[in-house]
């Protein structure tokens, strides 16, 4: 369905929880957040309707995420009404990956086509100190679990943070040097800027460091041919939009003789705005029509027509742009743990 932008919007993520077995120092207190209630979470049958009444109007590529989503209970048969939802053609899920190294090959039996995984570093102190509680070890064993299962090209999103991970670009972006045929499966390495949102809206300035300085920190990189980035990238976790008939947000470089390549998420020095393809539904059954703004729309109780012309309407509302920036913190009244980033 097209928007009052003419922006065509195909994609929708789902947060299928709010919780999560990590509390990244920038996306979540250390204590966690106050637990929704089980009542407040949509149910299996809520999201599937959700899903169906979506793909009704032009919904095609449906992400699902969290929290963290292999948290949620039943996640595997999730996956599979979900995937046989008529006129979704994929399903991808961002995920630390914690969990998924038992849950890989029944994930993509049920229909889970694509995975995202977040990994800010490859040193297990550091690792261990970002996430609060994660062990770098299950998060590498469930990559090669996704390998080993068949799943497509897996991509890496990396939030830089200044004086926290920035030593370690090259190193991280070298987990794309085999590519999809290496022993993690990665095809591509995404950096992504910092929001400043939740957590870490009061951080320091230079926590936030502009995507560019990896090309700083890997001066060999030569940008991939337009047509080339279409078929190899699609959408970055927290980035505002997307470059939706072309296919994604990240400008994609690659090292000479690598078979995978670097991506560069810009949500704060550069707006997608104007072809963001994406709504969001957080874990409460609210539409997010932009994830910064703090409009939101309630899908609960709502089944049928009713529906799916509340969902019209939502995708018919989506803001032109957002406003945040460096000096202006993100407008969405929830951190990316509720959104899904
Ligand atoms: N728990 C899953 C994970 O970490 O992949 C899925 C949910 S998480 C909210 C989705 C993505 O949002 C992660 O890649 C995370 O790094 C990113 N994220 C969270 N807070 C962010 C922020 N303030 N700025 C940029 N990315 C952020
Ligand atoms: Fe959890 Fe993902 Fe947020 Fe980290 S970024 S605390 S893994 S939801």
């Amino acid at each position: 369905m097209l928007d009052s932008e003419g922006r065509n919007i195909r994609y929708l993520r789902l947060s299928v929880t709010d919780l999560c077995n990590c509390r990244c120092l920038y996306c979540m207190p250390a204590d966690g957040v106050p637990k929704l209630r089980h009542e407040q979470i949509l149910s299996f049958e809520e999201l599937e309707r959700i899903v169906r009444a979506a793909a009704c109007l032009g919904i095609r590529k449906l992400r699902i995420t969290g929290g963290e989503p292999l948290v949620r209970q039943g996640i595997v048969e999730l996956v599979r009404m979900l995937s046989s939802v008529e006129g979704i053609e994929e399903v991808a899920m961002t995920t630390n990956a914690l969990r998924l190294a038992p849950m890989a090959q029944d994930l993509r039996a049920a229909g889970l086509d694509r995975l995202n995984v977040s990994l800010d570093t490859l040193d297990p102190e550091r690792y261990h100190r970002i996430t609060r509680r994660g062990n770098l070890e299950d998060a590498l064993a469930g990559l090669r679990a996704a390998r080993q299962a068949g799943f497509g090209p897996t991509k890496i999103n990396c939030v830089l943070m200044g004086g926290v991970n920035t030593d370690e670009i090259s190193r991280l972006a070298a987990l794309a040097r085999d590519g999809a045929e290496g022993e993690l499966g990665v095809s591509s390495v995404r950096f992504i800027e910092l929001m400043p949102m939740g957590e870490c809206a009061v951080w320091p300035r230079d926590r936030f460091v502009p995507a560019d300085i990896v090309l700083d920190a890997l001066p060999g990189l030569e940008p991939v041919e337009r047509e080339l980035a279409a078929a190899g990238d699609e959408s970055a976790c927290g980035a505002q939009g997307t470059a939706s008939e072309r296919g994604g947000v990240a400008e994609l470089y690659r090292m000479p003789g690598w078979k995978g390549t670097v991506g560069l998420i810009h949500p704060m020095s550069h707006r997608f705005c104007s072809e963001c393809n994406r709504i969001r539904v957080t874990a409460d059954g609210r539409l997010k029509p932009c994830l910064h703004s703090s409009t939101e729309i309630s899908l609960r109780g709502l089944s049928g027509q009713k529906l799916t012309q509340t969902i019209a309407r939502a995708i018919a509302s989506k803001p032109r742009q957002h406003h945040m920036d460096a000096t202006h913190a993100s407008e969405s009244l929830r951190a990316m743990n509720e959104i899904g980033g």
